[in-house]
């Protein structure tokens, strides 16, 4: 019998993760099946154990239920505890740890796949909710110089430059939108769920200094309006989250394998079948 793993999330038709593990699992001969699980919104531990129950070996998790996750973990690792969040859940016996790949997902994607280096760069990152905060932690320990969280709900950029502060960053400030005029930033990361509307955060037009990379986390929508916005106000390059969900599920895959996809045929053959970025 192959080894059962499964995406988990409500809503979870749309996901790109049984495509991805299974061409990780053809790529690297794994005998495996991954499927996807939609749970009632009130019901995902309830959903969990049947999967374990019938022998499932892991997880993903997707919204909305990657705070519950964290709850449900046993054994959290040190990356899962500074995003506050899991992705990735392994069920060892009876126990579940609980894992977050996102933060890494992220860092391989910017520094292999679009070998953007970190070190000393400022970095403006848009929104505060659960996917800002799990690329936190992770950016500033590639040694940025200076890190700004801007976000609508300007305490919530603040509360997450507390964590990083308490992690021991000192370059790093937080702003409502309105604050930004006047500062340049060598990479502008969107984290915010407005591109999923259709809508643009409300951005100075300075913001992106020469060579700057623009950094869109939602993915397979084409060029959005913070991509054009971005490409229109001087940006140099511009990306999707394409590269850091299929690095997420790679660095997931070797959690779960002991070994490790390559991760770039796999992004090109996702791409070819998503909305191109012009
Ligand atoms: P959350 O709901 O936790 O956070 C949403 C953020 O968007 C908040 O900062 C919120 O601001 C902001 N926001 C929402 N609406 C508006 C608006 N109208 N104007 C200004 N700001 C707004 O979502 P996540 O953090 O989980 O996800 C955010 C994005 O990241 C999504 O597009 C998701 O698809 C993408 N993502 C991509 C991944 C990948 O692998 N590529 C992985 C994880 C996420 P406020 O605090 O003021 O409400």
């Amino acid at each position: 019998m192959p080894d059962r793993y499964a995406v988990i999330g409500n809503p979870v038709a749309h996901s790109r993760s049984p495509w991805i593990h299974a061409e990780f699992a053809r790529q690297t001969k794994q005998d495996l099946t991954y499927e996807a699980i939609l749970a009632p919104l009130d019901g995902f531990a309830r959903a969990v154990d049947a999967f374990r129950e019938a022998g499932g070996k892991g997880m993903n998790v997707t919204l909305p239920f990657k705070q519950e996750a964290f709850d449900l973990s046993g054994v959290r690792t040190p990356r899962a505890e500074q995003a506050g969040a899991v992705n990735t859940l392994t069920f060892e016996g009876q126990r579940i740890l609980g894992d977050n790949t996102d933060g890494i997902g992220l860092i391989r994607d910017l520094e292999e796949n679009l070998e953007f280096t970190l070190d000393g760069r400022r970095v403006l990152l848009l929104g505060a909710g659960g996917a800002a905060r799990g690329v936190l932690l992770p950016l500033l320990s590639r040694g940025v110089g200076r890190l700004v969280i801007a976000n609508r709900t300007v305490s919530r950029a603040e509360a997450l430059a507390g964590i990083a502060r308490a992690a021991g960053f000192e370059a790093v400030a937080a702003r409502g939108y309105g604050a930004l005029s006047g500062e340049a930033f060598d990479l502008v990361i969107n984290s915010t769920s407005v591109s999923l509307a259709g809508g643009l955060p409300p951005l100075p037009p300075g913001v992106f200094a020469p060579g700057a990379l623009a950094y869109e986390m939602a993915y397979g929508m084409g060029t959005t309006p913070f991509l054009r916005f971005a490409r229109e106000n001087g940006a140099a390059r511009i990306a999707d989250g394409l590269g850091m969900l299929v690095e997420q599920a790679a660095e997931s895959f070797q959690v779960w394998r002991g070994i490790r996809p390559a991760t770039q045929p796999v992004i090109r053959k996702l791409a070819a079948e998503l909305p191109p970025l012009d």
